[in-house]
């Protein structure tokens, strides 16, 4: 059975991810739903309209620069410790319009309370064409930018994005990034993104843009669409090294 996660506070956690360790999770979402430019099929938030995300009346405001530092820092003073702030829950944090001051706000508090704490960025690398974005983008320590499909079909199926969101515009704006880390959901059913074309339309765009590493994923939980499946270790890591091999970039499996 398909459960919701939706997180309740600005910061949440530590959690221990498959793909991270400890991780501090930063959410500048409303509890009541995801706010992303994205509705992907596999969505632990659940399903709902993908949005640009920058209509107020939407989310009752927005939580502010400040706000976000002193949620990390009360954080910090009640002693927890964890090896990465992440900027993940209810949704894609680039949309959030003060993106670039909230990342700012949470290295100061860091570079006081933890220095050596990563700030890390999940983030569905809708926003990354736009400059802006992309300089708060480069001030994070470890941008993990998602990249499902190797062209414009199957992204639909999968990612579902809002009506301004355009594939090309996503390989444009990653290949401007200086440094990232690209994720990858793979999944298989009536929707599919693990079978050979699949595949090997992937490996170009990974051969073209050149991350300093390729993380590979399948489903944890159940899934809001329920055509879809996990894809079994094995395959995964077929995947992964004929990546590796033809494109000299390091893939990890975690499934
Ligand atoms: S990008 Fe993330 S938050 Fe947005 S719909 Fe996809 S899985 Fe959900």
């Amino acid at each position: 059975m398909f459960t919701k996660y939706l997180h309740r506070d600005i910061i949440y956690g530590p959690v221990r991810s498959r793909r991270l360790g400890l991780s501090l999770g930063v959410n500048l979402w409303p509890k009541s739903h995801k706010v992303c430019s994205f509705d992907c099929i596999y969505c632990e938030c659940g399903a709902y309209r993908a949005s640009r995300g920058d209509d107020p009346r939407l989310l009752g405001g927005f939580v502010s620069p400040r706000q976000v530092a002193d949620a990390l820092q009360h954080a910090f003073d009640s002693g927890l410790t964890c090896e990465h702030i992440t900027f993940s829950g209810s949704g894609e944090a680039t949309l959030h319009p003060q993106f670039g001051d909230i990342v700012e706000a949470i290295r100061d508090v860091r570079d006081t309370m933890a220095p050596e704490v990563a700030i890390t960025l999940l983030s569905n690398s809708t926003r990354v064409h736009d400059p802006a974005v992309r300089a708060a983008i480069e001030r994070v320590d470890l941008p993990i930018m998602k990249l499902d499909a190797g062209e414009e079909t199957l992204f639909r199926k999968l990612n579902h994005p809002a009506a301004d969101v355009h594939f090309t515009d996503i390989i444009a704006g990653l290949k401007m990034l200086r440094r990232f880390h690209m994720q990858t959901m793979i999944l298989d059913g009536d929707i599919s993104n693990c079978g050979d074309a699949e595949v090997a339309a992937w490996i170009r765009q990974v051969g073209y843009l050149k991350p300093e590493s390729v993380q590979l994923y399948t489903l944890d939980r159940p899934a809001p669409y329920k055509g879809i499946h996990k894809v079994g270790k094995e395959r995964m890591q077929e995947i992964a090294r004929q990546c590796e091999r033809e494109t000299g970039v390091q893939v990890d499996v975690f499934a």
